[in-house]
């Protein structure tokens, strides 16, 4: 090491703290990257690879990006997961003696980015931390470091649970001890997680602030806190207290049932175009859409907590000038979270002020409508919200109107703030016009119309005069300064020393509003609670007019709730799926789950509507206990705890699990996780494996949940066998959807309807098919047969086990009493007709 150059050794020492980063080495203007890190980012950022002396015998690698274009590279390097520490320059180059002292002042990782591209104005980006206790909790903290909110919350699972909440919350980066990283290493590659090893824990240095949690949760949140101390090295005024979402106070969905219900983006494409956030997001704020996604995870469980909400909601969709006025007023109010983010991490800009005073000014608007409200919860909503005046005032004391984007430009502080601003401002204003009446008097002078006096950063002012008009002026007034293709430049002494006072006036003014800016964005950190408590109410009241105006729109009604668990959705629609019908209209259908018939076994052909009537099931239950309207004439419905779906072809990337196992894993979750409160939707269980297998698999499902579990439960299939359940299970009861022809076209009536399905469908669509007669007539006499002779002419039922199992013993006898090392292929054959005579011959 001391072959290199002092400065870079001071890298060198730097860096050693910093291996798992990219290091932004200030040097002047740019910031510098050396060895590997200048090979990789050269690489990453494509930009020139160079090198330079060191002191050592070779060259070392280098390449930089200068300062002011630094943010686009950073965030380049941040999208990819990559982490920067920025090493700044921390004393002035002047007065260093030596190597200038450099310190690194941020790291920046995926999960504490607060600005930059890779950040989605109406989108939380979390940073994460995970547990798993040995009893079997798992538990997950989680921060929005640009709006400082916080949460922690535990359930019981594993890693593969723990995981899936992190996906579904989309956390960007997430923090675990080193056991869990092992666990969950390939998972997080698999998705674009960075998975960060973290096991320090300073608890002691937390305590105060998690006081207020269940003291389980404190090394997780701990973690958290102490990983964006270290890392951000800055002010953290607007980190709230975390907020423990326990799972008995929301309605808990998984990652999966999230993904398949399309709550938050659609299947197909992936954006969230098509999904149930996009139809309800009707917020004017980011913080609103915000909101709206922090809801649609989190539905509430408490049926106080929800008619509270659909009391507003109500509210608002009756008073149509009231939900106007609040969205006029939403219109003019910024992002209040970031913007109390940014005054905390004191890069709060001009701009930035201007909008917190523009959003500060609409509070009195805000309380005055809402507060003359006939609805008693919004106009409580009105008396609880802070008008926020005295900060306001503060603000337009203070800040000019539009200023400029970085206070060095000046003209950001209002006149009479600061007295000595305002001679400042006086002076530079009264040289100006000084200037502006010299120019008058030279032009009388010296009868030259096009006489002008002008400004450059090099001469100052300056008297200029065409070459054509020159003769007609007394020269010997004037010092020539700079001759230009067609003109001279002059200055007098007089003119100068109005310019000295120009400029020294301009020059102190704009250091008195730097140092005025900076007072005032302290003062402002004292009042970040406020902005961020005002900035919840107004978040809530965007959410619930978007929901008024969305009710509005698609014609949805007021859920009513009971305590008991019977569900009745009378003419229920799919609201998302609705709204993408072009051409033809959406078929309403009722759902009636009573307590004594609480399981539907739906079948129909394919592409009648299952699923789609399934999802509109669980859609309807999420949208009512997010304090939403819903689609449908009528909604009775009980208080659900969790939802858990098993639909479609769940394509597994993350675990690369085949979709039998994975339908498998879903199940298991389901019926381990239900209560006689959940609602479990199952489509086509069974269709990975074979058919014996899958409806073996299905019908025991069915029975065990009926019997052990007593979910609603809504259960398609295509095994028409098991329509027959319904004699031997109690509380099922089956339905189908309709289908017909019409002109020899199959005709999808999305109907659902009582009783099973015609089960000869499939040849029916043959027929209309023009399938030759004969091979259709064949096909009848087939299914006849197969009726009459196999054993899933029923499904099997419980007394019947026994004399089953005694006719697969003797088979199975059979099967093992063969010697299959001395039997030919022509015996093997003939033995297995033998056993197939023994089959028909025994159902
Ligand atoms: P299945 O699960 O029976 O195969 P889907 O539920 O996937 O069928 O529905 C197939 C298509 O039929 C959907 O994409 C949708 O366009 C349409 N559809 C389903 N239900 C309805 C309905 N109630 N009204 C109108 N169109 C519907």
């Amino acid at each position: 090491m001391t072959t290199y150059t002092p400065m870079m050794q001071q890298y060198l020492q730097i860096k050693e703290g910093y291996q798992d980063a990219f290091l932004f080495f200030r040097l002047g203007d740019f910031y510098e990257m050396f060895f590997e890190d200048a090979i990789q980012a050269s690489r990453i950022l494509e930009i020139t690879l160079t090198s330079r002396d060191a002191g050592a015998k070779d060259r070392i690698p280098m390449c930089g990006v200068p300062h002011h274009a630094a943010q686009n590279y950073m965030d380049a390097l941040l999208m990819k997961g990559y982490k920067v520490a920025i090493c700044e320059q921390v004393e002035d180059p002047k007065e260093a003696k030596g190597v200038v002292k450099r310190e690194v002042v941020r790291v920046i990782t995926p999960g504490t980015m607060t600005e930059g591209k890779g950040m989605d104005s109406k989108t939380n980006l979390f940073l994460g931390s995970a547990d798993l206790v040995e009893d079997g909790t798992a538990i997950l903290a989680y921060v929005d470091l640009s709006t400082g909110e916080g949460t922690v919350t535990s359930f019981r699972g594993e890693a593969n649970s723990l995981f899936q909440e992190v996906l579904s919350l989309q956390i960007k980066e997430l923090l675990v001890a080193e056991n869990l990283s092992l666990l969950l290493e390939e998972k997080a590659m698999n998705s674009g997680i960075n998975l960060t090893t973290s096991s320090e824990l300073q608890l002691a240095e937390h305590e105060q602030s998690l006081q207020h949690l269940p003291t389980f949760v404190h090394p997780t949140c701990s973690r958290l806190l102490h990983y964006i101390h270290t890392t951000q090295k800055r002010s953290f005024l607007h980190l709230q207290p975390f907020h423990y979402e326990e799972k008995t106070h929301y309605l808990s969905i998984d990652y999966h049932s999230k993904r398949n219900l399309e709550l938050l983006s659609s299947i197909r494409g992936g954006d969230t175009k098509g999904s149930l956030y996009h139809l309800l997001d009707h917020t004017k704020t980011a913080m609103g859409g915000r909101k709206l996604k922090q809801w649609l995870h989190y539905p509430l469980a408490s049926k106080v907590a929800i008619e509270e909400r659909l009391t507003i909601v109500d509210g608002l969709l009756v008073d149509f000038f009231l939900r106007n006025e609040l969205r006029e007023s939403l219109h003019e109010v910024y992002d209040l979270e970031r913007l109390a983010g940014r005054i905390s991490f004191g890069n709060a800009g001009p701009r930035d002020l201007a909008q917190l005073q523009k959003s500060l000014q609409q509070l009195p608007l805000f309380k005055a409508a809402l507060e003359n409200s006939t609805n008693p919860v919004i106009s409580s909503l009105g008396e609880s919200l802070d008008t926020c005046e005295d900060i306001t005032s503060l603000l337009e004391k203070a800040l000019l109107e539009n200023p400029p984007l970085h206070v060095k430009e000046g003209d950001v502080i209002q006149n009479g703030y600061n007295s000595r601003l305002d001679e400042l401002r006086d002076a530079k204003n009264n040289g100006k016009k000084w200037i502006a009446a010299l120019e008058q008097k030279e032009r009388e002078i010296t009868g030259i119309k096009n006489l002008k006096i002008g400004y450059n950063r090099v001469f100052g002012y300056y008297i200029e005069l065409t070459k054509s008009t020159i003769s007609m002026a007394d020269l010997t007034r004037y010092e020539r300064k700079q001759t230009l293709a067609n003109a001279e430049r002059y200055i007098t002494a007089e003119l100068k020393e109005k310019e000295a006072l120009i400029l020294h006036a301009e020059e102190e003014s704009v250091q008195l509003e730097i140092q005025l800016f900076q007072a005032l964005r302290e003062e402002l950190k004292q009042v970040i609670p406020r902005i961020q408590q005002v900035a919840n109410i107004l978040s809530e009241i965007d959410v619930f007019q978007s929901f008024a105006q969305v009710s509005e729109r698609e014609r949805f009604v007021r859920p009513e709730f009971h305590d008991g668990r019977e569900l009745r959705i009378i003419t229920g629609r799919h609201p998302v799926v609705e709204s993408m019908l072009n051409s033809h209209i959406y078929v309403p259908n009722d759902c009636i789950l009573t307590e004594d018939a609480n399981m539907y076994l739906i079948t129909g052909p394919n592409m009648s509507g299952k699923s789609t009537y399934m999802r509109q099931v669980a859609i309807t239950v999420i949208m009512a206990q997010m304090g939403c309207f819903v689609a449908a004439e009528r909604a009775l419905l009980p208080i659900t705890d969790q939802i858990f779906t098993r639909i479609g072809a769940a394509d597994d990337l993350v675990s690369g699990q085949s979709t039998f196992m994975v339908e498998m894993l879903e199940s298991t979750n389901a019926i381990n996780g239900a209560t006689d409160r959940s609602l479990l939707l199952f489509d086509e269980i069974g269709r990975g494996t074979s058919t014996y297998d899958g409806m073996a698999l299905a019908q025991a499902m069915m029975e065990h949940i009926h019997d052990t579990i007593g979910a609603n439960t809504l259960f398609s299939t295509h095994y028409h066998e098991l329509t027959q359940l319904e004699h031997t299970v109690e509380r099922l009861k089956n339905v189908h959807v309709a289908a017909t022809e019409k002109e020899g076209q199959v005709v999808f009536l999305h109907k659902v309807m009582d009783g099973p399905a015609d089960k000869s469908y499939g040849i029916h669509v043959a027929e209309l098919a023009n399938m030759p007669s004969a091979i259709i007539d064949r096909a009848r006499v087939i299914l006849h047969d197969l009726e009459k002779t196999s054993a899933l002419k029923t499904p099997l039922q419980k007394q019947k086990s026994e004399q089953l199992s005694m006719f697969d013993a003797s088979i199975e006898n059979e099967l093992l009493a063969i010697q299959i090392g001395q039997t030919t292929p022509l015996q093997a054959l003939q033995l297995l007709d033998e056993l197939q005579r023994k089959i028909r011959l025994s159902s």
